[in-house]
């Protein structure tokens, strides 16, 4: 099945089965806004679970806190957004579709890797067991020659965007000859620049209301307080401070689902070290943040680090988590190296001062920050896109299967009476009111055992247990495993054990250290 239809199953089973609705859809939606449903926000509260404790409970020195989304508006002057937090925007004139001109560009740079890895593919075929990938890849002419093209188009590009040279990015367009996906045409108008902050007015008009902006990033509630937690918390450098929360921008193309919203949230932790050692702390977060990554078991092949083309205006080092999406590699996370920047402009526009008398030195600076930045909802469709299988089964029957993670499934355990009556269900009921204090468990007596197991297979239920007339009599159930549908008699009282440690994020959080 090609990469775009998986993808559109992957969306319309998170319709289907409650775990993302279009925002206000009796409305027809509004763009790239979306809700989560009553599965969906089980997996998302479960995925902050695992960020934030991996954060706060593995690190001695991170804390967290929680911020307002509202915020004095000079901070947005002094951290560059009002001036600098813009897209460059471009319109083809047919089909009136508005596009990010980088965007653009990103995804022909993602076209010639498509064409190397098929030459590879191709030569991997011709020459079977003989193949020797290292050697074609530097030698092959076919290759080298689409390689030599990315790498100009790379180095073109990174300049422009460097230069915020808007002209020179449209003429790239052009000479790529890039076409619009939905006319076909190159019917391009100029590049622009377009502010992503979102305005609103605090106070009424009489009294004198002020401008203020939605978030665009909740970093800037952790910079504001990082005296208040230095010293209420008595925190010593290297500390870091974590926030999970709601950041809004106004994105100027909204597709791919949950992947560009204009209200998502993000998970960011931001790290105060020590003028000079920000790159030592920025590789060692770099490693941590694919550690935690890669503990989920999506296979280390699935993700890699992108270094950006143009650093933004606070950074000195960064680079994304990428994670294989059905449309290609893309970013999850970013990890920046942000200098001072942040706390020196804020100490300069608020006129307090802000710095660190560091002990051992005795002496004061203000420390350089390591930024981890993951979007929870990208880190969402991530695991929906790794998780979602249609399966084929022995004697041609198929069934879809979400592979979730046991410690990030929506519900762990689902508790089945073989039949509704004979006492069956008040013994079901029975263990899940034992179950319930320990981890999420759903109950359901209605239609065949293997339709109900259907049923949370598409959901991802880990486990499954049915009660039938033995267990009146044995004091035992049939387990049944979501993965290898396995089953297995285990007694009623070994479940909470057997259960508990495979989904609990605690399991996953011992992956970490
Ligand atoms: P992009 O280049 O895709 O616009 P970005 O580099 O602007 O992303 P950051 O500012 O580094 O993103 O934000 C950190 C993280 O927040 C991203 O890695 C992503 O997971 C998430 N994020 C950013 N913008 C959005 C959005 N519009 N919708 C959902 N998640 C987002």
């Amino acid at each position: 099945m090609a990469q775009e239809d998986v993808f559109k199953k992957i969306v319309s089973h998170c319709k289907e089965y409650g775990f993302v609705f279009p925002s206000s859809e009796i409305y027809d939606g509004l763009g790239a806004v979306y809700d989560y449903g009553q599965l969906g926000v089980e997996l998302k509260n479960n995925i902050k679970q695992y960020w934030w404790q991996s954060m706060t409970l593995l690190h001695e020195n991170i804390v967290g806190i929680d911020s307002a989304i509202f915020m004095h508006p000079t901070i947005w002057k002094a951290s560059g957004h009002v001036d600098a937090f813009n897209d460059p925007l471009i319109d083809n004139k047919d089909s009136k579709k508005r596009y990010r001109a980088d965007v653009l560009i990103e995804d022909q740079l993602a076209k010639y890797d498509e064409k190397i890895e098929k030459e590879v593919a191709k030569g991997r075929k011709r020459f079977k067991e003989a193949f020797n990938e290292e050697e074609f890849r530097a030698t092959n002419g076919r290759v080298l020659e689409i390689a030599a093209k990315r790498a100009a188009l790379h180095e073109r590009f990174a300049t422009a965007l460097n230069d915020s040279n808007l002209v020179e990015l449209r003429q790239i367009i052009l000479d790529e000859e890039i076409v619009c996906p939905i006319s076909g045409t190159r019917n391009w108008t100029e590049v622009r620049q377009f502010n992503l902050m979102f305005k609103t007015e605090m106070g009424s008009t009489s009294e004198g209301a002020s401008t203020i902006y939605l978030r665009p990033e909740t970093a800037q509630g952790i910079f504001v307080n990082y005296l208040n937690v230095q010293k209420t918390g008595r925190m010593k450098i290297p500390f870091g401070i974590a926030q999970i929360g709601k950041a809004f921008r106004n994105e100027i193309v909204a597709r791919q689902f949950i992947f560009r919203m204009r209200e998502f949230e993000q998970m960011e932790m931001q790290f105060f070290v020590k003028p000079g050692t920000e790159l030592e702390w920025f590789s060692q977060w770099k490693e941590t943040r694919m550690a935690w990554h890669q503990a989920l078991g999506f296979g280390a092949e699935n993700y890699r680090f992108h270094d950006h083309e143009k650093l933004a205006h606070y950074a000195n080092a960064a680079s994304d988590v990428e994670f294989k999406m059905p449309f290609g590699f893309k970013e999850v996370e970013g990890i920046h190296s942000r200098t001072n920047f942040d706390l020196s402009q804020h100490a300069q526009f608020s006129g307090k001062k802000i710095e660190y008398f560091d002990p051992e030195l005795n002496e004061s600076y203000t420390p350089y920050v390591i930024e981890t930045s993951i979007g929870v909802d990208r880190m969402f469709l991530s695991v929906m896109c790794h998780a979602y299988e249609e399966e084929k089964l022995e004697g041609g029957d198929s069934r879809v299967v979400l592979r979730l993670p046991a410690a990030l499934a929506p519900v762990k355990l689902a508790i089945f009476p073989l039949v509704k009556k004979d006492g069956l269900p008040e013994k079901a009921h029975e263990i899940m009111n034992e179950l319930r204090f320990h981890f999420k468990c759903a109950y359901e007596e209605k239609d065949s055992i293997g339709k109900r197991y259907r049923r949370h297979d598409a959901i991802g239920t880990p486990f499954c247990i049915t009660v039938d007339h033995e267990t009146l009599n044995d004091g035992c159930v049939t387990i049944r495993e979501r993965d290898t549908m396995k089953q297995e008699r285990v007694k009623i009282e070994d479940l909470r054990a057997l259960i508990e440690d495979k989904v609990s994020i605690t399991s996953l959080l011992k992956k970490l250290k």
